[in-house]
C-alpha cells in the first residue's frame, strides 16, 4: 500500500468510526474545517489533559488561563498580525488555483531530498554492511547534485522572503520550472501577499472602528494579561503561563486533513525569563518538549528538529520539531525564542508600563520569552496515523487496529455480555458501573463477540473484558489485550487494579522527569 493510500484509508476509517467528520457534511462541506465526533473527541480531550499537566501541574511556575477569541483589534496591530501576517500567494492561469509561494518550493525540495535520499538506499543494497552513509553523502556525485541544489534553492527562497521580494520568489519558481499539480502549466501569475486574519464586526456599527479579528494565535491573549497573571499570582521569574484554545487563519493551501485547518486548536506556553537566560530556556523547553513527544510513543525517529534560518525580526532563535506524518516530515510545533518584542510592543500601543521588578537584583526590565506553541489537531493527526494498523491474523482475516498509547485511548474498557441474556447482562452492567467513575468504557451486547472485538480494536481501546456463564460460578472474566490480542482469566475484584495500571497518566508523566 502506498502512503498515499494508506492516508485515505485512514481519513475514511476517522470518519466510519467516529473521529473526525468533515464539517457541514450534509451540505457538501466547507473547506478546510472538521468536526470531531464521539471518538475524536475523547482522544483530543486525553491529548489537551496530557499537555496541560504536563506543563501546568508538573510545574509549579507554570499556570494556565483561558482568554477570550475576540480582543482589542489594537492587539493585532501591536503584534505585527494586521501588517505582517500575510502569505505570498500565487495563482496558476490555467487551473485558476491558488497556492502559498513558499509551499510550492517546499514541496520541490522535499522532492529534491526525496531523490537523494534514493541514491542512498541505492547505496546502502550496493555496500551493505560497509555502507559509510555520512560518506556516501559527502562524495557521491548524483547526491550532491541534488543537496547543492537544494542547498541553491533554500538560499534564494530564504532570502526573498527575508527581504518581501515578491519578484525574486516568482523567479525562483519559475527557474525551479515548477508546474501546478493539477494543469501541470508553468503558467504563473505574480506573488502576492494575503493577510490571514479572518475579521467581523462588533456591535451594529459597521464602519473601520467596529472591526475585531478572530485570534490568530492563542499567544497574545497571554501576553496582554502578563500583568494580571504575575500579580495576581505573585508570580517570579523565569514562569510560564499556558493556553489551550481556538485560533483561526485563512488558509490558502488548505489541504492534507485536519493537518491545515482555517479553524484549529493550539496549545500555548509563554515562558517569561531575565534577559540574557533566554537560550538557556531555548534548549531547556526543546529538550522538555521533544521528551513530551517521545513519551507517548508514535517512535523517537519519526521526529526531528528543523531550526529556522529565517528568522523573525524579533526572534533570536527558532526551532520546528516536525514529524514525520503520512506526507512527510512537516511542523508540528515551533518553539521561538521572541526577546521581549511582544511585552515591549504591548506597552507601547497600550502605554501601560508592562515590566517586572526581580527583587532579587533589585530592578525593574521587560522579561524575555521563550514560547512553545503546539497544533493540538496536527498531535491528533500524528498520534492517529501512528495508531493505524492493518494486521493480518493467524485465521487470515484482517483486523484494523488503533494502537493507542493506553492513556490517549478514547474508551479504555469494554464490557461485552457473551451473549445478551439476562444474567450475563446484570454481571456486566455491574461491573460497567463499576468501572465508569474512574474509566471511560462502553457497553456493548450486539453482534458476536468476534465481532465487537473487531470493532474496539477499530476505536483502539486497549481491554476487552467478556462476561460469560462461568462468570456467573467463578466470578471472573475473560480480559483481552488490545495489541497482544491475549486473553486471560481475571477476578472482577481485579479489573480495575489492571486497567489503572496500564492507562495511569502518573506513570505517564513521571517519564517526563
Ligand atoms: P505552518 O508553517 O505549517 O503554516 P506556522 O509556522 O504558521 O505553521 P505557528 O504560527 O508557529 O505555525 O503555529 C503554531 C502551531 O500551530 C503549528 O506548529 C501548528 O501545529 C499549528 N497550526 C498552525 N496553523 C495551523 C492550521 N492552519 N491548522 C492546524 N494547525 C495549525
Amino acid at each position: 500500500m502506498t502512503q498515499d493510500e494508506l492516508f485515505k484509508n485512514l481519513i475514511a476509517h476517522t470518519k466510519e468510526y467516529g473521529f473526525i467528520f468533515p464539517s457541514s457534511e450534509i451540505y457538501d462541506g466547507l473547506s478546510a474545517v472538521y468536526d470531531y465526533g464521539q471518538m475524536g473527541s475523547e482522544l483530543k480531550n486525553n491529548i489537551k489533559k496530557y499537555w496541560w499537566d504536563a506543563m501546568v501541574k508538573l510545574h509549579e511556575n507554570i499556570v494556565g488561563i483561558d482568554s477570550c477569541i475576540f480582543m482589542h483589534p489594537k492587539i493585532w496591530k501591536a503584534s505585527g498580525h494586521v501588517d505582517a501576517f500575510n502569505d505570498p500567494l500565487i495563482d496558476n492561469k490555467d487551473s485558476k488555483k491558488r497556492y502559498r509561494a513558499d509551499v510550492l518550493l517546499e514541496d520541490y525540495i522535499a522532492k529534491l531530498e526525496a531523490k537523494a535520499n534514493k541514491e542512498v538506499e541505492k547505496g546502502k543494497k550496493r555496500f551493505g554492511d560497509s555502507f559509510n552513509e555520512q560518506q556516501f553523502r559527502e562524495t557521491n556525485p548524483n547526491v550532491l547534485r541534488e543537496t547543492t541544489k537544494i542547498q541553491q534553492v533554500r538560499e534564494r527562497m530564504t532570502k526573498a522572503l527575508n527581504d518581501n521580494d515578491l519578484t525574486a520568489l516568482r523567479q525562483l519558481i519559475i527557474d525551479c520550472e515548477i508546474a501546478d499539480p493539477i494543469s501541470g502549466t508553468k503558467n504563473w501569475t505574480d506573488v502576492r501577499q494575503f493577510n490571514l486574519m479572518f475579521s467581523t464586526q462588533v456591535g451594529s456599527v459597521s464602519d473601520d472602528a467596529g472591526t475585531i479579528y478572530l485570534r490568530p494565535e492563542t499567544a497574545q491573549g497571554i501576553f496582554v494579561n502578563f500583568l494580571n497573571v504575575q500579580k495576581s499570582g505573585r508570580m517570579k521569574i523565569p514562569f510560564g503561563i499556558a493556553q489551550i484554545g481556538k485560533a483561526f487563519r485563512n488558509e490558502i493551501v488548505a489541504r492534507q486533513f485536519i493537518f491545515r485547518m482555517r479553524e484549529f486548536e493550539q496549545m500555548e506556553m509563554q515562558f517569561f525569563v531575565k534577559p540574557g537566560e533566554e537560550m538557556k530556556w531555548f534548549e531547556y523547553w526543546k529538550q522538555h518538549r521533544l521528551a513530551w513527544h517521545t513519551a507517548i510513543g508514535l517512535g523517537k525517529e519519526n521526529y526531528r528538529f528543523h531550526d529556522h534560518e529565517k528568522l523573525a525580526h524579533y526572534a533570536n532563535a527558532a526551532t520546528d520539531i516536525e514529524f514525520n506524518f503520512p506526507f512527510g516530515f512537516k511542523e508540528l510545533e515551533g518553539i521561538h525564542s521572541r526577546t521581549d518584542y511582544d511585552l515591549r510592543r504591548h506597552q507601547e500601543f497600550s502605554g501601560k508600563k508592562i515590566q517586572y521588578f526581580d527583587p532579587e537584583d533589585n530592578a525593574s526590565y521587560t522579561p524575555y520569552d521563550i514560547e512553545t506553541s503546539i497544533g493540538l489537531d496536527r498531535t491528533v493527526l500524528a498520534v492517529l496515523s501512528s495508531a493505524y494498523n492493518v494486521e493480518k491474523l493467524e485465521n487470515g482475516e484482517e483486523r484494523v487496529v488503533m494502537k493507542f498509547h493506553p492513556v490517549l485511548a478514547p474508551v479504555k474498557v469494554a464490557v461485552l455480555p457473551l451473549v445478551k441474556k439476562d444474567e450475563l447482562s446484570a454481571v456486566a452492567q455491574k461491573i460497567m458501573d463499576e468501572l465508569k467513575f474512574d474509566f471511560n468504557c462502553q457497553y456493548e451486547e450486539k453482534d458476536t463477540i468476534g465481532k465487537r472485538y473487531r470493532r474496539q480494536d477499530a476505536i483502539g481501546t486497549p481491554f476487552c473484558v467478556t462476561v460469560d456463564f462461568d462468570t456467573l460460578n467463578d466470578n471472573a472474566v475473560t480480559l483481552r489485550e488490545r495489541d497482544s490480542m491475549k486473553q486471560e482469566r481475571v477476578p472482577i475484584e481485579k479489573i480495575h487494579e489492571i486497567v489503572a495500571q496500564k492507562v495511569s497518566m502518573k506513570r505517564l508523566l513521571e517519564q517526563l522527569k
